[in-house]
């Protein structure tokens, strides 16, 4: 059996579609502001995808880069003036921040209304109640994915590799809210060497490491979904953490990398700015 390809941009351009009309009917054009501490290659990639992916959505996109030596205090007063400005309707910070700059204060500076990639604690907290209002977008994206194979959530077995706040944690949540039974493993799982064990009982797999092929093709279930989530550089290619050639003769469906979880993500993120849009305008 080989797999069936879960391809991220065909299920990002429906999605798109959807917004872009949305956006039409809006009374103004979202705003969508990033801001960049210092320079950064691997930004550079998503700042690119985001401004493009903006603008041909009809969403107004502005990076403002400050130098590298900024201030934590210089930053967060930047952020609350962002927040007070109606004209903007969301914020996204470029990770990774220097050293010196606390990720987390800064992220709870953004207002929880304004917040694009759903990491504010507020928004995490929303996801925990099981009403999510802005979700960090590559959970909300290997969401999306599963949902893509219409299978039935209710009662199946997941296992999700990497607990980050962006992607493992949040992920769990989604999971557990459609009653998923979930399991989530991390750097002491792999230490103690069961992530096998665990991995072989997921019908639903979804792996967050950051590690090239970590997840042996073997080790999947038949018939799983696979959603792999990492990116990592392998010479002059771009590989995830699942082993995919041999992954997608067991599994049912896959995701390639690159092509699978990355064009959605950003597809949450421009979705993310105009619920944030929408939520600011409500009256
Ligand atoms: P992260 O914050 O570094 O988290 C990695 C997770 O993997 C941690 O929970 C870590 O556990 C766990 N881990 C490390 N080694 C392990 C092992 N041997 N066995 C089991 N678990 C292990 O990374 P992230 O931000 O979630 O990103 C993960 C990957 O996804 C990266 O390759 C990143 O580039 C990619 N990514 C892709 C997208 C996209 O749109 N496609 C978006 C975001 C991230 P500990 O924390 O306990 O060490």
């Amino acid at each position: 059996m080989s797999a069936q390809l879960l391809e991220g941009k065909a299920i990002a351009a429906k999605i798109k579609e959807g917004l872009k009309k949305e956006i039409e009917s809006l009374k103004q054009k979202p705003k969508l502001v990033s801001i960049q501490v210092g320079e950064n290659s691997a930004s550079e990639v998503y700042i690119k995808a985001q401004k493009k992916n903006a603008e041909n959505l009809g969403i107004i996109y502005e990076l403002k880069t400050l130098e590298l030596g900024v201030m934590q205090d210089i930053l967060i007063e930047k952020i609350k003036s962002l927040n007070r400005d109606k004209g903007i309707s969301g914020i996204i910070v470029q990770l990774p921040l220097p050293k010196g700059i606390d990720h987390r204060v800064v992220m709870s500076a953004i207002s929880p209304e304004k917040d694009a990639e759903g990491v504010h604690p507020e928004n995490l907290g929303h996801v925990l109640l099981g009403d999510p209002k802005l979700a960090p977008c590559t959970a909300r994206a290997a969401m999306e994915l599963i949902e893509s194979t219409g299978t039935e959530f209710y009662g199946k077995e997941a296992v999700i590799v990497g607990h980050s706040e962006i992607v493992g944690k949040p992920l769990s949540l989604l999971l557990l809210n459609k009653f998923v039974t979930t399991t989530v493993c991390h750097i002491a799982t792999g230490e103690r060497g069961v992530l096998p064990e665990h991995i072989k009982r997921a019908e639903i797999l979804v792996v967050a490491v950051g590690k090239a092929e970590i997840v042996k093709g073997e080790w999947i279930k038949e018939g799983a979904i696979v959603i792999d989530v990492g990116i990592n550089r392998a010479g002059d290619k771009l590989v995830g953490d699942v082993e995919f050639e041999k992954a997608k003769e067991r599994a049912a469906f896959i995701t390639p990398v690159p092509g699978g979880v990355g064009p959605l993500t950003v597809t949450m993120l421009m979705r993310n700015v105009v619920n944030a849009f929408k939520m600011q305008h409500r009256s």
